[in-house]
């Protein structure tokens, strides 16, 4: 069995809008009042047993009948927030994680539901708690058993569920192939098979629209900033709401919705990417990426996290696992200087590292043969998985 997960894009109506806002405001309402307890408690008595799950979710029941409201949703959502902070905790008395935070009203917000009546209906409906019938757009409908739904709204103002599914190991057909990857800067990914995927710059295309409405969302802001309300009832001048300028949250709404377009964009990439590999190949050979190594370099951060590397190895790693087929990583040394042909190392051809980093083909001192750079790796780091 393997477990997946969808990203499916909502379109609630506004009473259904209405209904998920009130939903985020009481499972953030609910972590907050389960994390004081859980505070003072300590604060009484720092000896005092911790109250788990089981224990935060009998307190809820006492909780509803103080604040009725509390039942008009879904009542799922409520188990996950107490799940969710008994985790957090245990995180924290382990030392792997920050004590547990308070949650702050922000514009992304989320929930998660896990009732066994979440049903995908047709290809356009899913059936929510409380909710009932969503209708929703997805690349591919959930298939499985559903386990739980995480439902959110972006600072765009956008709604999505990710919907987990648990399903038989789908495997696809063996093809009898391998093939080793190189992750570049020239090309998004180089193949021994000689293919190169491109790195597409997606940002660039939108950067204009971009950034017109970042700078006036900047300018309003400002300006919004130093807007000045007079206060009635005390007789003093307050600092406005930035809620109540409409042209500054019209900006910010922008500004999140090409960002959010961008990401989109360059997942669908990787997407496409990462399943024809594994549709074409058994065994895939990559390098072992050093990603804090790689985002210290600032001159190379953008490129690299433009060029998404790690996303895409997340991707080959869980779909590999889908759909049985292999992924080796392995340690990125000399994979550029061997020749692939012969075997031999060529020891950068007596260049120095920057100099040698320019050189897209080389002739091998050796064999002769006429390699191209990042093909040649590739090819190395195969045989290397291989062996
Ligand atoms: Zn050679």
């Amino acid at each position: 069995m393997v477990q997946k997960a969808y990203k499916i894009r909502l379109y609630p109506t506004p009473d259904q809008q209405v209904l998920l806002a009130r939903t985020f405001g009481c499972m953030r309402w609910f972590w907050n009042q389960m994390l004081t307890m859980h505070i003072s408690r300590y604060v009484n008595n720092p000896k005092a047993k911790f109250i788990n799950t089981f224990g935060m979710n009998n307190l809820l029941k006492r909780l509803k009948e103080e604040y009725p409201w509390l039942k008009d949703v879904d009542s799922s959502a409520f188990q996950c927030v107490s799940r969710d902070l008994n985790d957090a905790y245990q995180r924290f008395f382990k030392g792997q994680n920050e004590r547990p935070k308070f949650k702050k009203r922000k514009y992304a917000q989320s929930y998660r539901t896990k009732s066994g009546s979440i049903k995908i209906i047709d290809d356009h409906h899913i059936q929510l708690p409380i909710l009932k019938q969503v209708y929703f757009r997805a690349g591919r409908l959930p298939q499985g058993r559903i386990i739980n739904a995480t439902v959110r709204i972006n600072s765009a103002g956008q709604y999505y569920a990710s919907v987990l599914v648990e399903s038989e190991n789908q495997a696809l057909p063996k093809t009898g192939k391998q093939v080793g990857g190189d992750l570049g800067l020239k090309a998004l990914l180089n193949l021994s098979d000689g293919y190169k995927e491109p790195i597409h710059h997606y940002e660039d295309k939108l950067a204009s629209k971009l950034h017109y409405w970042e700078r006036r969302a900047a300018r309003r802001r400002r300006e919004a900033k130093k807007a000045i309300a007079w206060d009635e009832h005390n007789k003093v001048p307050v600092p406005r709401q930035l809620s109540d300028f409409k042209n500054y949250q019209k900006a910010r709404v922008m500004v999140a919705k090409y960002k959010q377009k961008i990401k989109n964009q360059r997942e669908d990439q990787l997407h496409k990417l990462t399943t024809t590999m594994v549709r074409n190949y058994d065994v895939i050979v990559l390098e072992k990426l050093n990603v804090k190594a790689m985002m210290k370099n600032h001159k190379l951060a953008r490129a690299i996290g433009n060029a998404s590397w790690a996303k895409l190895v997340t991707m080959l790693l869980y779909k590999c696992e889908w759909y049985d087929k292999q992924l080796i990583q392995i340690a990125p040394y000399y994979t550029s200087q061997l020749c692939a042909h012969c075997g031999k190392n060529n020891h950068r051809l007596g260049l120095n590292k920057s100099e040698w980093l320019s050189v897209r083909e080389w002739d091998c001192p050796s064999c002769g043969t006429h390699l191209d750079r990042d093909v040649n790796a590739a090819q190395n780091i195969l045989a290397r998985g291989l062996a």
